[in-house]
């Protein structure tokens, strides 16, 4: 093994790690470096396999996993789920930055968090959606929410309920990535920044409560890197996998698959949070199937743009519990004759109170982590309650006087009504996950970082990623993901 030293090491490439490397190597007297599991295919998009740039699909490329439940999707490729995801940008509540502050402090609050957020829109080049990708079925579903008296509002800031298109990191049909985004030709020339890709975290390596290096598997073949400060950035599911590899986490269940216990973290995987929704199902008219076929020939043909903040009786004041879809376009799985299209609106659990659990099956990196998300599992039965409210609110948007012209409703119950066995087996995911190393005072058994994302009882180990959220926020998750990472790294740098 050959070992080489750093001032921060970055253990993960993806949205929060591209963020982490770029701001934290601005600072010519740090060497920072960045090591990804996936690809790292530079900084120029001619250098990118096409179908992973064409934002409008989500591709299959560059996963962790394939042919696996839906809600195990994730990004293996510099830029992480960025690279595979929708490219919608919202934000949350203000009743979300609530709960933040409280389980981080100041620094998690709206005020405090807005120069992070504005930053992360400027560097990902965040745009508004163009007129030119609104379908007629969009510009039917914006006159819906109108006519059922949702107002319009800016979906990248908090603020009330209601309907908007979101800004997208998508240019001309081309997924702009956190890779391209922040670590862009000029960046990657400083001589400080090192960017390792195809190099695996395989596990930290502690002493006396302090790291003393990190194997890593470049293509296999191991070596020791070491750094003054080593930061996790593996996304939900893989930063808790890496804690517990090396030792961090639940005393009891690292004993169970024969991992010694370093650190009893028992908050280490729990308490993951994902948004689980139902897709209900409209027969499109030939008009519009039509419609969408003159569209995609134009190559604009975008399945969903358009999206409503909605609240349940159960959503905070001020605030929204559900996101509703009316989307139209080739469907997201398996495909139908040319010239056919899927239509329909779908609810989303934005702030679902069940949790799941992320846990090791073994100590061996490569097998995956068991993962189970837990839809729907809270006792008192509320979140069913919200996707019910959430499904009736969908349905009076297929009934709208601009929608039921362009698809029908299909027979049988109304989805709000049907079986709660039913309603689970026509469950997905936003993709969304968050919180399995969540922030909170050392107090707090179920904490793994503080505010700054320092790893409680360990010196030098910080947690820098969408799975330090505390809660899910009321939003897709990007934006927040990309604005938390700017705030961690002002942080990191001692600003
Ligand atoms: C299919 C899909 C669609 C989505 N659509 C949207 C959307 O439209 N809008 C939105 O806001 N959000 C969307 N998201 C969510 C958004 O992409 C995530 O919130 C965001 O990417 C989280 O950032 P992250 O840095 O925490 O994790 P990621 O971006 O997933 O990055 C984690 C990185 O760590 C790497 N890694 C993991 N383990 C190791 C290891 N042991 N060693 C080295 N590297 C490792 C991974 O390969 C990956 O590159 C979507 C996600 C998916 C999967």
């Amino acid at each position: 093994m050959t070992a080489v030293s750093y001032d921060v090491v970055v253990l993960g490439g993806g949205v929060a790690g591209c963020v982490l490397a770029s701001r934290l190597s601005e600072d010519a007297g740090r060497s920072v470096c960045l090591v990804e599991a996936g690809p790292d295919y530079g900084p120029d998009p001619g250098g990118w396999p096409a179908r992973t740039l064409d934002s409008r699909a989500l591709p299959r490329e560059d996963v962790w996993e394939r042919n696996v439940p839906v809600h195990r999707f994730r990004g293996r490729v510099i830029g992480g789920s960025s690279c595979v995801n929708g490219c919608w940008n919202t934000w949350g509540s203000a009743a979300d930055h609530a709960e933040w502050e409280r389980a981080g402090g100041p620094r998690w609050g709206s005020a405090a968090m807005e120069p992070y957020r504005t930053a992360a829109v400027r560097r990902m080049g965040l745009r508004e959606v163009p007129d030119r990708e609104l379908s007629p079925w969009s510009r039917a579903a914006l006159r819906a929410a109108r006519e059922l008296g949702h107002h319009e509002v800016d979906m990248s800031l908090p603020g009330p309920p209601g309907h908007g298109l979101p800004l997208i990191n998508s240019v001309d049909g081309r997924r702009w990535n956190a890779a391209l985004a922040y670590l862009d030709a000029d960046t990657r020339r400083r001589p400080n920044l090192t960017v390792l890709g195809d190099s695996v975290a395989d596990r930290l390596i502690l002493r006396d409560g302090r790291v003393e290096g990190v194997v890593v598997r470049t293509r296999g073949v191991p070596r020791t890197l070491h750094a003054g400060l080593y930061v996790v950035a593996s996304g939900t599911f893989g930063s808790p996998a890496l804690l517990m590899r090396s030792g961090m986490g639940p005393a009891d269940r690292l004993r169970d698959i024969g991992i010694d216990p370093a650190v009893d973290l028992p908050g280490v995987g729990a308490n993951l949070s994902d948004q689980p929704g139902v897709f209900l199902p409209l027969v499109p008219t030939p008009e519009l199937d039509a419609a969408l076929a003159e569209k995609e020939r134009d190559g604009e043909l975008y399945v969903n743009r358009v999206l409503v903040r909605a609240a349940s009786e159960h959503a905070p004041a001020d605030g929204w519990d559900l996101h509703i879809l009316p989307s139209a376009g080739p469907p997201l799985f398996g495909s139908l004759p040319p010239g056919r299209y899927e239509a329909g609106v779908s609810a989303f659990l934005v702030k679902p109170v069940s949790r799941g659990r992320v846990s090791l099956r073994s100590a061996d990196p490569d097998e995956p982590p068991a993962i189970d998300p837990a839809f729907l599992s809270d006792p008192d039965g509320r979140d069913v309650a919200v996707l019910r409210s959430g499904l009736a609110t969908a349905r009076r948007f297929a009934g709208s006087a601009a929608l039921k012209g362009l698809a029908a409703l299909p027979e049988g119950p109304p989805a709000h009504e049907l079986p709660e066995a039913e309603l689970r087996a026509r469950l997905g995911t936003y993709w969304h996950p968050v919180g399995t190393c969540a922030t909170g005072p050392a107090a707090d058994p179920s904490a793994v970082v503080d505010g700054e994302g320092r790893v409680h009882g360990v010196a030098n180990l910080r947690v820098a990623d969408a799975s330090v959220l505390p809660t899910v926020p009321a939003a897709n998750t990007q934006l927040p993901v990309l604005a938390v990472a700017e705030m961690l790294a002002a942080a990191m740098a001692g600003s």
